[in-house]
């Protein structure tokens, strides 16, 4: 297949790019590098099966020659308001990459008779009221609150994503990806595992957001892109939760950190986030077993472990 994948120059876009050309496709990234970064896909430029454009996906696409699928990932993704690159720093670009970018996206499928694929989250179960968290779910999202201009794009991304399924007949699939992490994740852009790998690698105290008793579950990279391949090769339409079940608070978190590190500073608890934190979070990945026959395979300490030696290089500890 020849594949557009939207935000290829990001943490997830640049590694489904390189298992997607290692299972024999030709790649055509696109990228306008508002949080992603030319060094992930560095290693793909010269590469004949990968093709790259700098474009907003906001604006109208155009791709010359036939596409096979469209995988849409473009978004800034990050909730901290601390990093300049999160969503709450870039709301209209965020909402615009949702919603403009997904009608162009699914435009972009339906002309070229192409598979598509939306990457939805978990952040569209908001703050979640039912747990663990099932696709039947309806999600529990402030539609004024900070988190709103990434959840409501999203819901809005899914809506439409089946809207054009069902009017057009495009060949749509949802992921709904929870919490992942990895190599290639940026260091500064403020999400948990960045934030908290940074500060143990350099001695620093870990900053735990509230009393550290909000739940997540935390999904290797490599997990996740074995789940999102399936599901392009699956006949699939209806949204599919893609995570690790293996839920932890982030307390427990920061102290396995600490604890595969040998970090000896205190935690630190900080008053950083806003109220509308979700405080569980879990999938619930029963549709994923059965449809498509996958679970994760890496545990925390070995998906930390694999991580660390990306971290220790990008800190200059390596
Ligand atoms: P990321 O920030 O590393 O990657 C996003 C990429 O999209 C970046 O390279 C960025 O420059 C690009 N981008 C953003 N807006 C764009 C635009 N208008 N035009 C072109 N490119 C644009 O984040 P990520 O973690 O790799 O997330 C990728 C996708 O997966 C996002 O859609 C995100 O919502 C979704 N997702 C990720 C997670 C996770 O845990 N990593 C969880 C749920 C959903
Ligand atoms: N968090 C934290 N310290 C940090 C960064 C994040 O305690 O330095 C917490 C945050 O409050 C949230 C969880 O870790 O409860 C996961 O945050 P992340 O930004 O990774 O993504 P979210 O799951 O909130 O979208």
């Amino acid at each position: 297949m020849r594949i557009l994948i939207t935000g290829a120059a990001g943490f997830l876009g640049s590694h489904l790019s390189d298992r997607l050309i290692k299972e024999g496709h030709d790649v055509v990234g696109m990228d306008n590098f508002v949080t992603g970064s030319r060094e992930n896909i560095a290693h793909l430029m010269g590469n004949e099966h990968f093709t790259f454009y700098r474009h907003d996906v906001s604006n109208y696409i155009f791709v010359p020659g036939k596409l096979d699928a469209v995988l849409h990932f473009a978004s800034p993704a990050s909730p901290n308001p601390a990093s300049p690159y999160a969503y709450f720093n870039l709301p209209i670009q965020t909402m615009k990459a949702g919603a403009l970018g997904t009608h162009n996206t699914l435009g972009v499928a339906k002309a070229n008779n192409a598979r598509f694929l939306l990457a939805s989250t978990s952040e569209i179960y908001g703050d979640p009221t039912e747990h663990p968290q099932k696709e039947t779910y309806a999600g529990n999202v402030d539609i004024t609150g900070p988190r709103a201009v990434y959840d409501e794009a999203k819901r809005f991304a899914e809506s439409l994503t089946l809207a054009y399924h069902r009017q057009h007949g495009v060949d749509t699939r949802i992921v709904r990806i929870f919490n992942t992490y990895g190599p290639r994740m940026d260091l500064e852009d403020g999400r948990a595992l960045p934030n908290l790998l940074k500060q143990a690698l350099l001695g620093q105290a870990l900053t735990v957001y509230g009393d550290g008793g909000q739940t997540r579950s935390f999904c290797y990279v490599d997990d996740l892109v074995d789940g999102i391949i399936r599901l392009l090769y699956s006949d699939e339409h209806m949204p599919v939760n893609i995570g690790n079940p293996v839920e932890m608070t982030i307390l427990q978190f920061a102290q396995k950190i600490n604890q595969l590190t040998n970090n000896m500073a205190e935690l630190s608890y900080v008053d950083a986030r806003s109220a509308r934190d979700p405080q569980r979070r879990r999938p619930d990945i029963t549709r994923a077993q059965t449809i498509l026959g996958w679970e994760p395979k890496v545990n925390l300490e070995e998906g930390l472990l694999r991580t660390i030696p990306y971290f220790k290089q990008k800190l200059g500890l390596a």
